[in-house]
């Protein structure tokens, strides 16, 4: 059951945060699937601008579609990740999507109000939700480089908010995009998301880059063949502490990618005489449904997912 984020926000707000995951194809569709019903967990499906140009934008709605036919039991929200305006538009129109990101980040604050604003009223016409951006992550989103983080400022955040009338707010509070979050010990800024609380009372906000990037994980990768180095991520202990302060959707991308990367690797290296696509993959699949599952009960929202079709069905 496809449905918006507003409604799942509604079901989580204070008590667990949904996980939001990058997906880019049939493999991952299928393992982020079985994982969330199998953790009986309420999801986010996050299409980026760079998901829909690998193979076609067209390809990756039909598998949402087609998804859903074969797991009715799972509820969750078709969600575009950082678009632009020309991107949201697109996606208001498709009939599959049910939630766009603006992400207008990059622009002075009234640019950003004046383009977020445009896009939640197309948006809230068709019946999608809007989530924006205030505040620069760190790292690399696709096209947009930020060298520094600019944390979210919480007057900012409440004047945003009332003036572009969208449904949830991404804040920087020092996470990351990527698999280098951290360099000694910087600390996630939940005085930040206290006061973004306080001016806005039951109003969602969403954490990008959260990604956990596990040692182990990076180690196996690195013991199979591969090279990276000095990776660091959010600490997964803290989801639960966010959500408290009104965070609702924590993002994960690097995490699964991670999974995808140290799976071939290692069967590969350890297959040395095989060529088929189908033997890296089926082991791909159930290891991306338990690295969801696991993912969702550090979230919270393993676990909730009859109540909230019950709640959604009223
Ligand atoms: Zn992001």
């Amino acid at each position: 059951m496809i449905v918006t984020t507003k409604e799942l926000f509604q079901q989580a707000y204070g008590k667990y945060a949904i996980g939001a995951y990058n997906i880019n194809n049939l493999e991952q569709t299928m393992g982020l699937f079985k994982g969330n019903v199998e953790s009986k967990a309420p999801f986010i499906v996050q299409l980026s601008k760079g998901a829909r140009s690998y193979t076609h934008k067209r390809m990756l709605e039909a598998l949402m579609q087609t998804a859903d036919e074969i797991f009715p039991e799972a509820v969750f929200a078709v969600h575009l990740d950082h678009g632009d305006e020309e991107t949201c538009m697109d996606c208001v129109d498709s009939g599959v999507y049910s939630s766009v990101m603006i992400d207008a980040s990059h622009y002075e604050l009234e640019k950003n109000i004046e383009i977020t604003k445009r896009v939640v009223d197309a948006a809230h016409a068709k019946g999608l939700v809007v989530e924006a951006e205030l505040g620069l992550l760190k790292g690399v989103e696709e096209d947009v480089v930020a060298a520094e983080h600019v944390y979210t400022q919480p007057d900012e955040a409440e004047y945003f908010v009332k003036q572009t009338n969208c449904d949830s707010l991404a804040c920087a509070i020092g996470t990351s995009h990527g698999a280098f979050k951290f360099s000694g010990d910087q600390k996630l800024r939940f005085d930040i998301l206290e006061e973004i609380q306080k001016r806005l009372p039951g109003f969602p906000l969403v954490m990008h880059g959260s990604s956990s990037v596990p040692p182990e994980e990076v180690r196996r990768i690195n013991e199979a063949g591969g090279d990276i180095k000095g990776a660091s991520g959010v600490d997964a202990s803290q989801f639960l502490g966010a959500a408290k302060l009104g965070v609702t959707k924590i993002n994960i991308d690097t995490d699964g990618r991670l999974v995808w990367c140290r799976v071939h690797r290692e069967f590969f290296r350890d297959h040395p005489d095989q060529f088929d696509l189908r033997g890296p993959g089926k082991v791909f699949m159930p290891e991306y449904a338990k690295f969801i599952a696991e993912k969702n009960v550090l979230l919270g929202s393993a676990g909730h997912l009859d109540e909230v079709r019950t709640a959604l069905k009223k």
